[in-house]
C-alpha cells in the first residue's frame, strides 16, 4: 500500500497555514467544542455495525437529542447573545453535528432550532414560553407545511385555521386526505408541538397562510391531543433516526395567542389585521424561510467535504496494476481517476468558501431588516437579491454533493460500498436535501425570474452592494456579448480571469436568449405562466445554474485576492481555475451555441486545461484534504482515516459482527447439501 505519508510530503504548502486561512480558528473553535462532547460520550458513538432498524434508530436519536440539549453545555448562553452571533453560532453547532450524525442535526434544527427561530421573527412575547420550552428541553417542535396533495405550490394548502368568535379560539381543520399535513420530521411519534401553516379564515374570508403554534401531543405521556389523526409515515430510503409524521385535524381547537402575530394578527374583538411595513415583512419571510436553506448549504458543502475527504485517502493508498517498469500504481495516479476526483476537491474548497462567506452575508441582510433605523429599500433590493443566491446555490450545492458522493462510492470501489466506508450512508441522508426546503428545479425558477428583471431595469440600480454587486457584468452587458474566445492554448485557460470573463459572457448570452425566448412566447400564447413554463429547459434552469455557478466562483476569487501568503493562494488559484474550468467545460454546447467560439480551439483549450490542473493539483491532493478533514472518529470512514490503515481498518470492520470473529455463515448453496 502506498503511504499517505509519501504523497503528504509531495505538498507545495503547509496544512497548517491552509488551515488558518480557510476557515477561522473561532468558527473550528465551536465545532471541536461539538466534537469533543460527541466523542466523550458513548451514546453517541455512531456504530457502523448498527443495522437499519428505523424503530431502533428513531428512539436513539430522541434519546441523543435529549441529552445534547441538557449535557452538552453548547446552550447554556444562548440568551444572552444577540441575534447574529447567535445565528452564526447555531449554523456552526449545526455544522459539526451534522457531519458526524445527520439524523440528530436534522432533528435539532427542526425540532429546536427553526421553531425558535419562527418564534423570533413571526412571534411575540405571548410566544416566549414556548421559546423558553423549547430550549429547556420540555417541549419538541416540527415545522408543518407539505400536505399530501401539495407541496412546493403552498398556495394550493388546504389546512384551515377558521376564528370562532365566540370561544376567541382557532378551529383547525383538515378538508379530506389530501389536506393531511405529511412528511413533517419529528411528527412521527416525538413533537409536542407544531409549527403550522394553515389558510386563516375569519368572519370566512381567507387571509392566505399563517404560521400557528398548535400543541400536538402531552409532554408527559406523548399521548396526542383528541381532535388530532397523528403517525409515523414509515420506513423512508435514508435518515431513518427521523420520525416524520403525517397529520389531520378535526374541529380541533388553540388559544387565539397561538397564532404568530409579528406580521399580521386577530384582534380581541375578531378583526384581522396586518400591522408590519411591506418590506418589513420580506425580511420577517426571509428569515424563515432561508434559515433552513442557509443551513442546507453549510450541511452539503460538509458531506461533500466528507466524501472527498474518503475518496482521495483511499485513492492514495489503493494500488491496482503494475506500469511497464512493474510498479504497481495508486489508483490516484490514473488521469480518469484525477479527472473523477480533483474537480470535487476543488468544488470541495469554492464550495465551502461560499456557504461560510454567504453565511455572513445572510446573518448580515437578515440583522438589517430587523433594524428599525436602516434604509428598508436598501434592504428589500437586498432581501430579494439574497433569496435568489440562495434559491440556485441550494440547488446547484445539494446537486453537486449528491453527485460527488456518489463518484466518491464508485471511485473507492467495492470497499465503498461497505457500510464501514460511511459512504452509503452519507448518499442516502444527503439525498433528500435536493428535495426539502423547497425542491431544486421549482427553486432555480425564482433565481431566473430575478435575474430576467434584473436585465430588464439595471439602469435605476445600485450595484455596489451584496448580494447586487455579484450581478455588477448587468451593466457591461453591451461590451461583453460582442466578445470572442481568443485563446489558443491550454495555458491561456488555466485562469481565474479567463473562467470569470467567460462566465459573464456566458451569463449575458443566456439572459439575452431566455428574455428573448420568453418575450416570443409571452407574444404568441398572451400567457406568463405558458411563457415561463416553456423557457427553463436549456434557457432558464441553465442561467440560474450557471449563475450560481459564478458566484461561488467570484466568492473564491475574493477569497484569493486576499489571500497574503503566496504558497497558499498559488494552490487556492489552480482549485478555482479547475473547479470553473470543469463548469465550462459542461457548457460547451452553450458557448458553441452562442458563437463565443467557432473553432475546435475553445473545446481543446477547456479539456486539455481541465487535465492540466486535475495533474498539477495532484500532488497536493493528500495535503488539501488533510487540511479540511475533521477527526477521524467524526469522519467515521473505515477506508478514510488519517492514518491510511485501510485494510486494517475494513478487516476491523468485517469482524466486528460478531465480537472480532468471522461469523460461522454458510452460503445458501452450501445449505442444501448439508
Ligand atoms: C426526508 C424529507 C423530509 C421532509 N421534512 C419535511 C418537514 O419537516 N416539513 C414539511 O412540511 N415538509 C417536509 N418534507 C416535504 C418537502 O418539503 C417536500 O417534499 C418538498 O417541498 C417538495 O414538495 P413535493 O414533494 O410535494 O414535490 P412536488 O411539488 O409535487 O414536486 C414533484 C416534482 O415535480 C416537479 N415540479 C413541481 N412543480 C414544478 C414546476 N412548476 N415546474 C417544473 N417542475 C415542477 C419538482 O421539481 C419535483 O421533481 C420532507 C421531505 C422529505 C423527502
Amino acid at each position: 500500500m502506498a503511504s499517505l505519508e509519501e504523497y503528504r510530503r509531495k505538498a507545495s504548502f503547509d496544512v497548517r497555514r491552509m488551515l488558518t486561512e480557510i476557515e477561522p480558528q473561532e468558527n473550528r473553535e465551536i465545532k471541536k467544542k461539538v466534537w469533543h462532547f460527541l466523542a466523550s460520550n458513548p451514546l453517541f458513538h455512531e456504530d457502523y455495525t448498527m443495522n437499519g432498524d428505523s424503530k431502533k434508530a428513531k428512539d436513539r436519536t430522541a434519546q441523543q437529542l435529549k441529552v445534547f440539549l441538557s449535557s452538552s453545555g453548547l446552550f447554556a448562553n444562548i440568551d444572552d447573545l444577540t441575534y447574529a452571533t447567535r445565528t452564526k453560532y447555531l449554523l456552526l453547532v449545526n455544522e459539526g453535528l451534522e457531519i458526524y450524525n445527520a439524523n440528530l442535526s436534522i432533528k435539532l434544527a427542526l425540532g429546536v432550532m427553526m421553531f425558535s427561530n419562527a418564534l423570533n421573527c413571526l412571534g411575540t412575547e405571548r410566544h416566549q414560553q414556548f421559546y423558553k420550552d423549547i430550549w429547556a428541553g420540555k417541549i419538541l417542535s416540527c415545522f408543518a407545511i407539505t400536505e399530501l396533495e401539495h407541496g412546493s405550490d403552498t398556495k394550493e394548502l388546504k389546512t384551515s385555521a377558521e376564528y370562532d368568535h365566540s370561544t376567541r379560539e382557532f378551529v383547525i381543520n383538515t378538508p379530506g386526505i389530501g389536506a393531511a399535513k405529511c412528511w413533517v420530521g419529528n411528527l412521527g411519534q416525538q413533537c409536542t408541538h407544531a409549527l403550522l401553516m394553515a389558510q386563516l379564515v375569519v368572519n370566512g374570508t381567507c387571509h392566505g397562510l399563517h404560521g400557528f403554534v398548535v400543541p400536538i401531543r402531552d409532554p408527559e405521556t406523548l399521548r396526542p391531543y383528541l381532535g388530532i389523526t397523528v403517525g409515523d409515515i414509515g420506513e423512508k430510503s435514508g435518515l431513518h433516526g427521523i420520525d416524520n409524521g403525517f397529520i389531520m385535524f378535526k374541529n380541533y381547537r388553540i388559544p387565539r395567542e397561538n397564532i404568530l402575530n409579528r406580521l399580521a394578527d386577530v384582534n380581541e374583538n375578531g378583526e384581522y389585521q396586518t400591522f408590519t411595513d411591506p418590506l418589513r415583512m420580506l425580511g420577517a419571510s426571509l428569515e424563515i424561510l432561508s434559515a433552513g436553506r442557509v443551513g442546507i448549504v453549510n450541511e452539503s458543502s460538509n458531506c461533500l467535504l466528507r466524501s472527498i475527504v474518503i475518496a482521495v485517502r483511499y485513492a492514495a493508498q489503493r494500488r491496482q496494476f503494475r506500469d511497464s517498469n512493474g510498479i504497481e500504481k495508486p489508483i490516484i495516479e490514473y488521469q480518469t481517476h484525477q479527472y473523477r476526483l480533483m474537480p470535487y476537491l476543488a468544488a470541495t474548497y469554492a464550495i465551502r468558501n461560499f456557504a461560510m462567506e454567504f453565511s455572513k452575508q445572510y446573518v448580515h441582510c437578515v440583522g438589517l431588516s430587523r433594524d428599525d433605523s436602516a434604509d428598508m429599500t436598501g434592504v428589500y433590493q437586498s432581501v430579494g437579491g439574497i433569496h435568489a443566491v440562495l434559491c440556485c446555490s441550494k440547488s446547484l450545492i445539494t446537486w453537486t454533493t449528491q453527485r460527488a458522493i456518489q463518484e466518491a462510492r464508485e471511485a473507492c470501489g467495492g470497499h465503498g460500498y461497505h457500510k464501514s466506508a460511511g459512504l452509503g450512508d452519507l448518499r442516502n441522508n444527503h439525498d433528500p436535501r435536493v428535495t426539502f426546503e423547497g425542491d431544486n428545479t421549482v427553486l432555480l425558477q425564482q433565481t431566473s425570474n430575478w435575474l430576467l428583471k434584473l436585465f430588464n431595469e439595471t439602469s435605476d440600480r445600485d450595484f455596489s452592494e451584496y448580494p447586487l454587486c455579484l450581478v455588477k457584468f448587468l451593466t457591461n452587458v453591451e461590451s461583453i456579448l460582442p466578445k470572442k474566445f481568443v485563446g489558443r492554448r491550454k495555458e491561456d485557460v488555466c485562469n481565474v480571469t479567463f473562467v470569470t470573463e467567460c462566465f459573464e459572457w456566458l451569463l449575458c448570452w443566456l439572459l439575452k436568449s431566455t428574455n428573448e425566448k420568453m418575450t416570443a412566447l409571452l407574444v404568441k400564447h398572451n400567457d406568463r405562466f405558458v411563457a415561463r413554463n416553456q423557457c427553463q429547459v436549456f434557457k432558464a434552469k441553465e442561467l440560474s445554474l450557471v449563475f450560481a455557478e459564478y458566484i461561488i466562483i467570484s466568492h473564491f476569487k475574493a477569497k484569493i485576492d486576499a489571500c497574503q501568503d503566496p504558497s497558499i493562494s498559488s494552490v487556492l488559484r489552480k482549485l478555482c481555475s479547475l473547479y470553473g474550468l470543469w463548469c465550462l467545460h459542461s457548457h460547451l454546447p452553450l458557448l458553441y451555441q452562442g458563437g463565443y467560439c467557432n473553432t475546435p480551439a475553445l473545446a481543446d483549450c477547456l479539456s486539455d486545461g481541465v487535465l492540466l490542473l486535475c495533474e498539477a493539483i495532484k500532488p497536493d491532493a493528500v495535503a488539501l484534504v488533510d487540511a479540511i478533514a475533521p477527526p477521524d472518529f467524526i469522519l467515521n470512514s473505515a477506508i478514510g482515516c488519517y492514518n491510511g490503515k485501510v485494510y486494517e481498518n475494513l478487516m476491523n470492520a468485517f469482524r466486528k459482527i460478531e465480537n472480532g470473529h468471522f461469523p460461522l455463515e454458510y452460503p445458501d448453496f452450501w445449505k442444501s447439501k448439508l
